[in-house]
């Protein structure tokens, strides 16, 4: 089960139990610069794994190219997972300094559709080492998206809720 912040737990009583009941299935989507959709995974009830050795030897072709690592999350889960946060650390670190985002597109019980972004801000190398290296200050930002110009999300979830 995804990791829940203990400040979203009112999400959890008040999750809309069709939903949960009903076939769900997480879903990714690997969205590029352009809101290309260059792949999709499906995942589990629980998790989506993104292929990782995919994502780094494009990165490595076309640096920069991969923008974003989209996927579902269950009714009003709107934050990263533990197996989530590590994946988009990790990814972080191997883009410096192209940013990668990973989003969570989830509905809410009144049949909202959440969508919000997270990354990572990596310190810059040459302050790094000014500073004699040591630790990287490395900090996770997140934003809600309401622009709507990306209607993959609306596909993506429909993906995930296919089973029903
Ligand atoms: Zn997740």
């Amino acid at each position: 089960m995804a990791f829940i912040d203990p400040d979203e737990d009112i999400y959890k009583t008040r999750c809309k139990p069709i939903i949960m009941a009903n076939g769900f299935s997480e879903v990714g989507f690997l969205v590029n610069k352009e809101d290309f959709v260059m792949r999709v995974i499906f995942g589990t009830p629980a998790s989506v794994m993104f292929p990782i050795d995919y994502i780094l030897e494009m990165h490595k072709k076309f640096p920069g190219w991969i923008n974003v690592l989209a996927h579902t999350h269950p009714c009003n889960f709107m934050s990263l997972s533990s197996e989530d946060d590590g994946t988009l650390k990790a990814l972080a670190m191997a883009f410096y300094p192209y940013i990668i985002y990973m989003d969570v597109v989830c509905y809410t019980d009144l049949d909202d559709v959440i969508h919000k972004r997270y990354w990572y801000e990596i310190q810059p190398k040459d302050e790094w080492i000014a500073q004699g290296k040591g630790e990287r200050k490395i900090v996770r930002h997140n934003r809600l998206i309401f622009e709507d110009h990306c209607e993959w999300k609306y596909r993506m979830l429909e993906f995930s809720h296919m089973g029903e």
